[in-house]
């Protein structure tokens, strides 16, 4: 029985693979997304019925021909090594053994997974990953406070205000009430010395000009 539960571990059920810029929490960031299924939530008003059943998409796995055919994904859309994974729920069930290894043998893709489970129950089962996730998109959808969720180039907004994103590498929370707010960058010290000095440069030349006329 162990050792079934131990080959088991190796292989996932791949439903299907999309390129999306609606999932991946970056403002201007695509990614290949990719559902796998198996989930014990049964949350009501689940938006993918069908991924609770570990299995559903007859698709299985190994690890060789997962990161293949990643890798070939990711070359053909062009999604820069950005990575969601979706389902189901990737940390159901042994999904969450195939990830960690994933993730430790291709350190280089920037991943996002998007799970039914609370806070406390991510940090318990990451804690101890050697590589964990960029991105963690937690709770259970929540039919009670849903709303229309999506991504724009100010945040994301998800599908129930009990849900959240919070970063892999210090479990920091990114978001409040469900909604992420995108955070513009601050324009670098020396670009703004550079156009100070350019600006300057040319309040001198219009002065020269003046002038001369
Ligand atoms: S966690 Fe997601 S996949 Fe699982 S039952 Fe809830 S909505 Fe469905």
């Amino acid at each position: 029985m162990e050792k079934q539960a131990e080959q088991y571990k190796k292989f996932i059920d791949v439903v299907s693979i999309n390129q999306s810029f609606q999932d991946f929490p970056h403002p201007n960031k695509i990614a290949l997304v990719i559902y796998v299924s198996g989930c014990e939530k049964e949350c009501i008003g689940c938006h993918n019925p069908d991924l609770q059943q570990f299995g559903f998409g007859n698709n299985v796995l190994d690890m060789e021909s997962f990161e293949k055919l990643i890798e070939e994904e990711n070359l053909k859309y062009k999604t820069c090594n950005n990575i969601v994974f979706s389902g189901g729920d990737p940390l159901c069930g042994t999904n969450i053994d195939f990830i960690k290894e994933f993730l430790e043998r291709n350190p280089r893709y920037n991943v996002c997974i998007y799970t039914g489970d609370r806070t406390f129950q991510v940090k318990d089962k990451l804690k101890d990953w050697k590589v964990r996730p960029k991105f963690i998109k937690y709770g259970a959808f929540d039919f009670k406070t849903q709303r229309s969720s999506g991504k724009t180039d100010e945040g994301f907004v998800l599908a129930s205000t009990n849900q959240g994103f919070m970063r892999g590498s210090d479990f920091k929370i990114l978001s409040k009430d469900g909604v992420l707010v995108f955070r513009r960058k601050k324009e670098c010290l020396l670009k703004k010395i550079l156009n100070k000095i350019t600006k300057q440069k040319m309040f001198m030349s219009l002065l020269a000009v003046e002038k001369v006329a």
